[in-house]
């Protein structure tokens, strides 16, 4: 039950020890307001759970997602962009015309599941969101569950209702040790991009990187992750390690991933390039050692 979105069905009170004399003294004094059958709502409801109740369903997909990420899961990475509420409709709307207004209307894969609270479930949000999101975003945006909240996949699939093949093989694709958004998106399109990626791979004896091709280390800024001290101190302290073993760093921004991604690739390819690394041994000093001198 997600009590804190303000809008609740008449049994959700019900299970509150709301009497039927409470709830109807509440109407009166306009404490409850109602939105639509069987749905009242508070004065201090979120907004767009109420737009969403009132068009007939629940707010999920990125809206869900996002309130979730206000009530306690804000590890959550929701893409940007996705502006209308996202709306998954009751069985009761079937064939009824369709409220306008800046709504998507959104239903996962299979029978569509009973609409019996205001805002769906992270994995109900999730089945929804997989024929809304394109596959990388809806990874990245899996990546983030898995890693910030308790949600584990076999889980997430257990709440989600029938779980396609299509839906299946991109849980394949996520991996829960990502740090962040901007992380998910690299690997993957580093993956796309025929590269060879580690995850999360060790320097020195504690440290580890985001992401590994070959010689190369690739950090990822998330944009949450630059705001403290500590992170600031970490990083260094990782630079310094990758130096002493002579590793090359590459730091991404989520700006750099997003939106300047070719940019980016070529770079990758630049420095990973096999005759780099011929010249980078060449210009190695380990190598050239005391014929130098
Ligand atoms: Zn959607």
């Amino acid at each position: 039950m997600t009590s804190d979105s303000g809008v609740y069905t008449l049994k959700e009170l019900a299970a509150m020890d709301w009497s039927p004399d409470d709830i109807t003294r509440a109407r009166r004094s306009g404490t409850l307001i109602p939105v639509a059958h069987g749905w009242v709502r508070s004065a201090t409801a979120d907004p767009r759970v109420v737009a969403a109740v009132a068009a007939g369903g629940a707010l999920s997909c990125v809206g869900a997602l996002r309130f979730h990420q206000t009530h306690g899961s804000s590890e959550i990475w929701v893409p940007p962009g996705y502006t209308e509420t996202h709306v998954r409709l009751s069985k009761h709307m079937k064939g009824r015309p369709r409220p306008s207004g800046p709504f998507r209307w959104c239903q996962g894969y299979g029978q569509p599941l009973p609409v019996v609270t205001a805002v769906d479930s992270i994995p109900i949000a999730l089945g929804c969101a997989a024929r809304c999101l394109t596959a990388e975003e809806w990874v990245a945006t899996v990546d983030s569950v898995l890693n910030s909240t308790d949600w584990t996949i076999p889980d997430i699939q257990a709440e989600m209702g029938r779980v396609a093949r299509a839906v299946t093989a991109m849980f394949g694709r996520c991996d829960a040790r990502s740090q962040s958004g901007t992380e998910s998106i690299a690997r993957l399109r580093l993956i796309a991009a025929g590269f060879e990626v580690e995850v999360q791979p060790g320097i020195g004896t504690h440290e580890h990187a985001d992401l590994r091709v070959g010689a190369l280390l690739i950090e990822c800024d998330g944009r949450a992750y630059h705001s403290d001290v500590e992170t600031f101190r970490n990083d260094r302290r990782r630079d310094r390690m990758t130096m002493i073993d002579r590793w090359m760093t590459m730091r991404l921004t989520y700006d750099d991933v997003l939106y300047h991604w070719d940019g980016v690739l070529e770079d990758v390819r630049a420095v990973t390039r096999s005759d780099r690394h011929r010249i980078r041994r060449d210009n190695d000093p380990r190598r050239r050692g005391t014929a130098s001198i």
